[in-house]
């Protein structure tokens, strides 16, 4: 099998100055270009009478030539060649022009009166008779064999390509016929199994690549495209089960729980638990069990909507490794959520969590936070508590994976909140283990099952559907902006909440006034991302600057309503210190009300919040605004969600903060999110504003066809992992999967 057809240069096969627009927009080889797929198809429209031709139309007649004269033009200069077409009874003019007369010979060699032909073009008139300028034309006897065939050539859909000004969607085509037509089937190579395409009815990939540049009609234009977005789907999934694979054939400890009255932490944490767990947390804690107790790297995603209670079911996990003598690791995206996340495990643990104190339990354990602003001494202790395995549970950040952190022996790795952390740094963290540690990546960020499917491919999947009982309704309001009674009512409300107790969050998309909304400026900066994302469609550069901490800060101190309350503030270019203390008196209720960017976002858990205003609303993404909205209504009080919105009625801006006011589900939330975003914005931000490698497949549209590649793919995996038996389908993962496609794959 030769693929060499594929890889040649267009260079060589068009020409430089045919290939020169192409190479503009990324295709340089014959193969690049083939899989420059039409976007849509035009309709060719039916043969028109010539007796009713409307001026303006786009007209396909069939006619003979009566004659055709090439003659210079006195007037302007240059040269025109008139022709005249008839079916008998009207006559339609032709009319082509030219500089030079010789360019019009070859015009006048093809229109020899008395041949049949096909034209193409759109109604004009001159001196009141109908005319075509510069038509296209299909000569029978010339350029097809016969009248039938001339018809059957015009009738086909017109492929429209993605174009440029350079390389217009003609001359596309032009260029894919001229590489595809000399392509014989082992120019062509197929990732498809022939047993997979043989089942499915499928063709072989050559002539798919036909069916969708070169189709007589729309069955055949569609079955192309089927066979293709399949094929993409497919390769997809065979590299996920592959990565499954791979990921079951590492060696892990087995943590099996202990038998019953041998000492246990988990025994005595279900033991003291206040609550009891839902059927969903103990449905997933049996899973999470199972696997923690086989001697293959469990690689689990948990789903929870905020508040569902994921980080007991994580606890529990951590337990039963702590017990089986291992170590857990709870990675979290930030200091702030790190430093809170142990905060809660050792409330949660109680004496537990104080094992070889006074007034610690027995059988225990210790949770240390290891995190890069710890001081000296400090760092010091939570580095020799995890080197020694004094520390069975170690909670940190990025700092977790530096060099100089060893651990006795990791069992376990929890991820929380998962789109920070890279397959970098889980092979780090594996890199600190003998054998692979289980894997527990935890989102509250609901994930489209297709979206779970191919971008969490390689994760099992765990959802906590079930919220605990007693948990409080989150009522949200979309407040516009620059309403002075409006905004005079939300402060009010601010105070009636502070009055009874309860906190207030207030969230601005960025730090400074004058600060770009830029990455990287802040280290927490989970707000950025998102928001560039949908600042782009809206036209943000023409509209208000968007609100800023700071200055938003001064503002709520000033109002008149909250006179006497005290007004923290949080963002991410914080000393970790100042954090942790605005932090402490935002919960403590010493400031309750917190003015802060979207640090807040993930996790932060404060049961007496009560309401959030979030400022330029319609900046954020919708799974965004869930997990803000998540951080009020986490304790017995009802919550309230103000979203202050500048954005026009009927823009997508709008109908995104209107969506939030709507429903409280998390996963309808993502649905729509995707929908109002790009494909791009879905894959991950690397890949937009660049074309994806998925071309035909859609994410969102064709779950069905995910589905199925994935179930296809399974067998075919399993019975050669390797794919040593299919190496096309290996050549074509490591080809379309390049190192940022993997990023992608791996961002879990
Ligand atoms: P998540 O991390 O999924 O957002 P958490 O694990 O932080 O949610 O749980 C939110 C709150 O609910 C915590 O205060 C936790 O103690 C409490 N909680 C968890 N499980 C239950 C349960 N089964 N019944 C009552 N409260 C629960
Ligand atoms: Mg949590």
């Amino acid at each position: 099998m030769s693929t060499d057809r594929l890889r040649e240069p267009l260079t060589q096969v068009l020409g430089a100055r045919s290939a020169a627009p192409l190479a503009a927009m990324g295709l340089e080889t014959v193969g690049a270009l083939v899989g420059h797929y039409p976007r849509r198809y035009g309709d060719p429209g039916t043969v028109s009478d010539l007796a009713r031709l409307a001026l303006g139309e786009h007209v396909t007649v069939v006619a003979r030539v009566a004659r055709a004269t090439v003659r210079q033009m006195r007037s302007r200069g240059g040269a025109m060649l008139q022709a005249v077409v008839t079916d008998g009874r009207h006559d339609l003019s032709l009319t082509f022009f030219a500089k030079r007369a010789g360019v019009l010979r070859h015009h006048e060699d093809r229109l020899r009166p008395g041949r049949m032909g096909l034209f193409t073009g759109v109604v004009g008139a001159y001196r009141g008779e109908r005319q075509l300028t510069h038509p296209d034309y299909l000569i029978v006897g010339v350029d097809a064999d016969d009248e039938e065939s001339a018809l059957v050539e015009a009738s086909r859909p017109i492929p429209i390509y993605p174009a440029s000004a350079k390389a217009p969607s003609w001359r596309i085509q032009r260029a894919v016929r001229t590489v595809l037509d000399p392509l014989t089937e082992d120019d062509v190579p197929d990732p498809l199994p022939p047993g997979v395409s043989a089942q499915r009815g499928y063709g072989t990939r050559l002539a798919a690549l036909r069916d969708v540049h070169e189709p007589y009609d729309e069955a055949q234009w569609r079955r192309g495209r089927e066979r293709l977005r399949f094929e993409e789907a497919f390769v997809l999934q065979a590299a996920l089960a592959q990565r499954r694979a791979r990921a079951a054939a590492q060696e892990a400890t087995a943590r099996p729980r202990p038998a019953a009255g041998v000492p246990s932490v988990l025994a005595d944490f279900d033991a003291a638990l206040p609550f009891t767990l839902t059927r969903g947390q103990q449905y997933v804690g049996d899973e999470i069990a199972t696997e923690l107790a086989r001697a293959r790297p469990m690689q689990r995603l948990l789903q929870g909507e905020v508040g569902s209670g994921k980080t007991v079911v994580a606890l529990r996990a951590m337990l039963q490794v702590v017990d089986a003598g291992g170590q857990a690791a709870l990675l979290a995206p930030t200091e702030v959520l790190a430093a809170q996340h142990a905060r809660s495990l050792e409330d949660m643990l109680g004496p537990l969590a104080h094992a070889g104190r006074l007034g610690g339990a027995e059988h225990g354990t210790r949770v240390t936070l290891l995190t890069g602003s710890l001081g000296a001494a400090a760092r010091k202790q939570a580095l020799l508590d995890a080197a020694s395995g004094t520390a069975g549970i170690v909670v940190g950040t990025h700092a977790l994976l530096g060099e100089h952190v060893q651990f006795a022996d990791l069992g376990l790795v929890v991820v929380d909140e998962q789109h920070r952390f890279g397959v970098e740094q889980r092979d780090a963290l594996r890199a600190k283990a003998r054998t692979t540690p289980h894997l527990l990546v935890m989102t509250a960020t609901p994930i489209p099952r297709t979206v779970a499917m191919t971008v969490f491919g390689d994760l099992e999947t765990s959802v906590l559907s079930e919220v605990p009982a007693g948990r409080s309704p989150v009522t949200t309001v979309v407040v516009p902006a620059g309403n002075e009674q409006w905004n005079a009512r939300i402060w009010a409300r601010v105070r009636e909440e502070v009055d009874a107790g309860h906190r207030a969050y207030v969230v601005c998309p960025r730090i400074h006034p004058d600060e770009p909304a830029a990455r990287g400026a802040d280290p927490d900066a989970y707000d950025l991302p998102d928001l560039l994302d949908t600042l782009e469609p809206d036209g943000a550069g023409e509209r208000e600057p968007l609100r800023a901490v700071l200055e938003t800060a001064e503002q709520v101190r000033a109002q008149p309503a909250l006179a006497g309350i005290e007004v923290g503030v949080l963002h991410g270019q914080m000393p970790p210190a100042e954090k942790d203390a605005a932090m402490a008196a935002f919960a403590d209720g010493r400031a309750p009300v917190l003015v802060a960017t979207t640090v807040v976002e993930v996790g932060v858990n404060v049961p007496e919040a009560t309401v959030m205003v979030v400022f330029d609303s319609d900046r954020f993404g919708l799974s965004q605004l869930h997990q803000l909205r998540g951080r009020v209504g986490r304790g017995t009080a009802p919550g309230l969600c103000l979203l202050v919105s500048t954005a026009e009625p009927g823009t997508p801006a709008a109908a995104r903060v209107e969506t939030m006011a709507e429903t409280t589900d998390g996963f309808r939330l993502a649905q729509v999110d995707l929908e109002l975003r790009s494909e791009g914005d879905v894959l991950g931000a690397s890949q937009s504003g660049r074309s994806s490698s998925l071309r035909l497949l859609r994410v969102v549209k064709d779950a069905d066809v995910i589905a199925e590649a994935r179930e296809a793919a399974a067998p075919v995996v399993a019975a050669d992992p390797d794919l040593r038996g299919s190496p096309v389908l290996a050549a074509a993962i490591a080809e379309r999967l390049d190192p940022e496609r993997e990023e992608f794959l791996d961002r879990t």
